[in-house]
């Protein structure tokens, strides 16, 4: 029998990312689908205190990353545990999201989208690393060791890019805006680092949603894969 509910991965570089790209989507997909993250880095270094030790910043930013997925819906919160701005050099990602989405057997995947302009280096190598796994988590012949520990070849059926320079899709987030603003701000230890982040939020989201004739949207780069 078909599964009526999709699963939905979102992986993301840092604990506050999901909710500050897409959050309005994933509180309207967990209402139906099952939804994941994998948080790559835990963002460790993420702080104006020059005198906080990073792992105190990693634990505080999981503890809000966990809180803010259960208050969307999210099932499951895996972390990678990377060093924060180091992502790049970490050859092991792609395989470890591979093996992931092996396990998780998601429809849609959701990432940064690496070819906008964008400052930050780890957004970037977890968008390229989550469009590498997907070929590795796909063919039957990468990386033989992942079918020997029970990982078989999984398909998912669509890529979703954000934030994006180019949205070719436009989620309706007019429902759930409310839901996108309320996790980002359990994102305590983070919102110093975000000035005037409800005025830029919400203006950027009428303006992706005025597009397609939503109060609120979100916007995405679509790829089947
Ligand atoms: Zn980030």
């Amino acid at each position: 029998m078909k599964r009526l509910s999709k699963v939905r991965l979102i992986i993301m570089a840092h604990p506050d990312d999901p909710e500050l790209a897409c959050g309005g989507s994933i509180a309207r997909w967990a209402e139906k689908d099952e939804v994941y993250y994998i948080i790559v880095s835990s963002g460790e270094k993420g702080t104006w205190d020059r005198n906080v030790l990073p792992f105190k910043v990693a634990k505080k930013r999981e503890e809000e990353a966990l809180e803010a997925a259960q208050f969307l819906g999210v099932k499951k919160v895996i972390f990678l545990r990377h060093a924060d701005g180091e992502i790049q050099s970490v050859k092991t990602i792609k395989i470890e999201i591979a093996a992931l989405i092996r396990r998780l057997k998601p429809h849609t995947i959701v990432t940064h989208d690496p070819w906008r302009r964008q400052f930050h280096p780890d957004h970037r190598a977890s968008g390229f690393a989550v469009i590498d796994a997907i070929m590795i988590a796909r063919d039957w012949h990468f990386y033989p060791f992942l079918k020997e520990v029970g990982l078989a070849p999984h398909r998912s059926e669509e890529l979703l890019l954000t934030p994006t320079d180019n949205p070719t899709f436009i989620n309706d987030i007019s429902t759930t805006f409310g839901k996108k603003l309320q996790a980002i701000r359990i994102h305590k230890s983070q919102l110093e680092q975000l000035p005037d982040w409800e005025r830029r939020i919400k203006e950027m989201t009428e303006t992706v949603g005025k597009s397609s004739g939503f109060k609120y949207g979100e916007g995405f780069y679509q790829m089947r894969i």
